[in-house]
């Protein structure tokens, strides 16, 4: 038998790559610390537990980048692929999944597999030797958490995700916003238009403020608290404390002049960053909210500019541990400071369920084909798969790296097709045509021996 790999996390990317692993020929220990150790959102010991909604989100493969990793990881045999359609729910065009005989199936099909041993218990360390796949998931344990800190350093270990909402560039009206950084700071051109700016008047501030306070917001998760973020308030927090409170912080319109009508002093500035190298998404500046996602698109679309925006994700604030993979993952998901150790997951900076198995996927192949002495090509960036890990892995801007869902703002454009709303389909399915070409192909392809 070959190498052990040991899997650390029997969630949605642990089960997915030990899965994986295993039917490639590895022997694998899958280590989960359930039951013996909770947290605060799974309820049993089961593999692949879904903590909250029952949801793989929308099972459309040739419009929706999220049904498209759902077909990518049918296609490469996936374990929470096939698990997931054998307990589907009627739910329109969604997968939404019948959760306990899920978990329980997943549990059954992974302690039945002959080259996997399960072993219940908490990993509070990084090993120094063996093959290692880290997939312990946004609740990763608190003694392996700091552990991660020493290794990786605190200042790249987020525990919490205060998310700001992301927009796509192309439904930015910027007949309305303008580029431009505060005091046109930066040396080069490129970093004095770093910011987008949506200018607002005082009506329009005033009605901005009301619908923040009148908006429908989430609780914390009892063990979530909120002392934890002071150096990020929810935005709604803050116009809590005063009306003018956004107006001196995220929202201060000073340094800056309305491109469209330099006359006009704007009362209050909304800005986006940059949020992809690709600079098809747009991240609005300290906008982390605890507002439900309906209310969320309704009170953003009343910032000047953003009144057709439309959003790869919304903003939010949970407990959430995950690593700046840009700067400390390689391309093949390993820690650079210790290779024999990879990342899978939502500790590696996706959210949800479908990403973060995709990712156990990836990472379930990755190793074993190392450990049988192999190396797999690039997986490509116009994949969905290839999308995702090439965003963690370096695509993303390490400074302001969030976690992050599979949109097509991730995809490498595609030359020669209308933009705008109106091309929208046809775009749509030429990113997931090429894509599913693409995925095929890498999956056909002969891995190279390296041993
Ligand atoms: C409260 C909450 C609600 C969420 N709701 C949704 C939702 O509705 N839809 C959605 O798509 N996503 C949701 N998510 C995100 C969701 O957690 C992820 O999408 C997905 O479960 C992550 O998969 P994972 O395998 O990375 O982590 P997990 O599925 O959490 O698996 C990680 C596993 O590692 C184990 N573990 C942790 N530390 C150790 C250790 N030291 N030793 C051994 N084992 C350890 C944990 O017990 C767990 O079983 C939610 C997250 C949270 C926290």
């Amino acid at each position: 038998m070959t190498e052990t790999l040991h899997i650390v996390g029997g969630g949605m990317a642990g089960s997915e790559a030990a899965w994986q692993a295993a039917e490639a020929g590895v022997a694998v220990v899958l280590h989960e610390m359930r039951p013996q150790i909770g947290t605060f959102a799974h309820q049993t010991g089961n593999f692949g537990e879904m903590v909250c909604s029952n949801s793989f989100r929308s099972d459309d493969d040739e419009q929706n980048a999220v049904g498209l990793l759902h077909w990518e990881m049918r296609r490469a045999g996936g374990l929470i692929m096939a698990t997931a359609d054998a307990h589907r729910l009627p739910a329109g065009g969604a997968l939404a999944v019948d959760r306990e005989p899920f978990a329980e199936a997943v549990t059954q099909t992974l302690r039945s597999h002959p080259n996997i041993t399960t072993d219940h218990g908490e990993i509070t360390d990084l090993p120094t030797e063996g093959k290692w796949i880290f997939a312990t998931g946004p609740l990763t344990s608190a003694r392996l958490g700091e552990a991660i800190a020493r290794e990786t350093g605190a200042d790249r270990l987020a525990f919490f995700d205060a998310i700001a909402p992301i927009v796509y560039a192309e439904s930015i009206d910027m007949d309305v916003a303008w580029l431009q950084s505060r005091y046109d700071k930066g040396e080069t051109e490129e970093e004095q238009k770093a910011y987008l700016n949506c200018p607002m008047t005082k009506p329009q501030y005033e009605a901005f403020i009301d619908a923040l306070l009148a908006a429908d917001k989430t609780e914390f998760h009892e063990g979530e608290t909120a002392g934890y973020f002071d150096g990020c308030l929810p935005i709604e927090v803050m116009a809590e404390r005063g009306r003018e409170t956004l107006r001196h912080g995220p929202m201060k319109p000073i340094g800056l002049t309305n491109a469209h009508r330099p006359a006009d002093k704007p009362y209050a500035v909304v800005q986006l960053r940059r949020d992809n190298k690709l600079g098809t998404l747009y991240n609005i500046v300290g906008f982390q909210t605890k507002m439900k996602y309906g209310a969320q698109a309704d009170v953003f679309r009343m910032i000047p500019g953003l009144e057709n925006a439309r959003f790869a994700r919304l903003g939010g604030i949970h407990r959430n541990t995950f690593l700046n993979s840009p700067t400390l993952l390689d391309h093949e998901m390993r820690l650079k400071s210790r290779p024999h150790i990879r990342f899978a997951g939502q500790v590696t900076g996706v959210e949800g369920y479908v990403e973060s198995a995709a990712m156990g996927l990836l990472a379930g192949r990755l190793a074993a084909a190392e450990i049988l002495g192999r190396r797999l090509p690039p997986v490509p960036p116009e994949t969905a798969m290839g999308a995702l890990v090439t965003h963690i892995t370096g695509g993303a801007e390490a400074k302001t790296f969030q976690p992050m869902n599979v949109n097509f703002g991730l995809f490498p454009p595609l030359e020669g097709l209308r933009g705008g709303r109106k091309g929208r389909k046809e775009r749509y399915k030429g990113y997931t045509d090429r894509a599913k070409a693409l995925w095929s192909d890498w999956l056909a392809a002969p891995e190279a021996v390296t041993a």
